[in-house]
């Protein structure tokens, strides 16, 4: 009964934490192997794609899986819908886990777009200084903004082709809105750009826009299959996997 955790986010070493103190429960984690030095979640853990739809359920055979819980982050839209389409093939249980997305609050000017280009699209005449958070992946979709002065904010340096004005800024969150604002007025930032990611390990740039009035461009979610099972949190996730596992 064993249980695959495709993973690469906080939530999926939560529930790998819990699953690997629980008696019964064959857990193991995966990553994509993107970041240079990740935080491994407990127990086993493989790291690296799996091939596409055609290697994922070669994988999930060979290695006798018996449910999948996909607790990636919101915008890795592939591995999601490769998951959904093998489970659908195999007949096997699959859960997403996906925390809620961010919502506006009161004094915040968000601009909802639907992709990077999009957005690259958006920021045309909301500013000249852009901070952009969203991630080493896609930073090409702006490299084409050459008016703009860019501070790209990424765990590891992003790949592909960049805005041709930027400066680099390494780092991993969770940062305080005190030291988000710091470096919204230290760089004199215009305009925010973000994925709606969700969560509170990289909301507090949402915080600093607002006490700083600047808008704040928010590239919406891939969409998940209209038939998706999801659990929002933790605890619900843990909750569908005792019930799966004692049915
Ligand atoms: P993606 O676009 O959905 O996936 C691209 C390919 O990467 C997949 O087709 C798969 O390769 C491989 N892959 C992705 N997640 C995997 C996993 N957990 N285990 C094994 N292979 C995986 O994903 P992405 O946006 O590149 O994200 C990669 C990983 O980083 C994910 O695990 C995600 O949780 C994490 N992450 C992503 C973001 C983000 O903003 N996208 C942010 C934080 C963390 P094959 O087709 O060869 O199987």
């Amino acid at each position: 009964m064993k249980i695959l955790i495709l993973g690469g986010t906080r939530e999926a070493r939560e529930l790998a934490h819990i699953a690997s103190g629980e008696r019964g429960f064959d857990i193991v984690s995966s990553l994509a192997g993107r970041v240079r030095d990740p935080l491994l979640p407990e127990g086993p853990v493989r790291i690296g794609g799996f091939g596409g739809v055609d290697g994922l359920r070669k994988w999930l055979v060979a290695n006798e899986i018996a449910a999948i819980v996909d607790a990636t982050h919101p915008f890795a839209g592939t591995i999601s819908a490769n998951a959904a389409s093998a489970a659908t093939d195999l007949g096997l249980p699959l859960l997403h886990v996906r925390r809620p997305g961010w919502s506006e609050k009161p004094g915040d000017r968000w601009i909802r777009v639907p992709d990077l280009d999009a957005a690259a699209h958006t920021l045309v005449g909301l500013g000249d200084r852009v901070f952009l958070t969203i991630g080493r992946q896609g930073v090409a979709a702006f490299a084409r903004l050459t008016d703009q002065w860019f501070l790209i904010r990424a765990i590891d340096p992003p790949t592909g082709e960049l805005p041709p004005r930027h400066e680099l800024l390494l780092a991993r969150g969770p940062f305080s809105p005190a030291d988000e604002s710091r470096l919204l007025a230290q760089h004199r930032i215009d305009v925010l750009v973000t994925k709606d990611s969700g969560g509170d390990q990289t909301d507090a740039k949402l915080a600093a826009a607002r006490a700083a009035a600047i808008p704040v461009v928010v590239v919406d979610r891939p969409a998940l299959p209209v038939d998706a099972v999801v659990a929002a949190t933790v605890p619900d996730a843990w909750e569908w996997l005792c019930k799966w596992k004692s049915r």
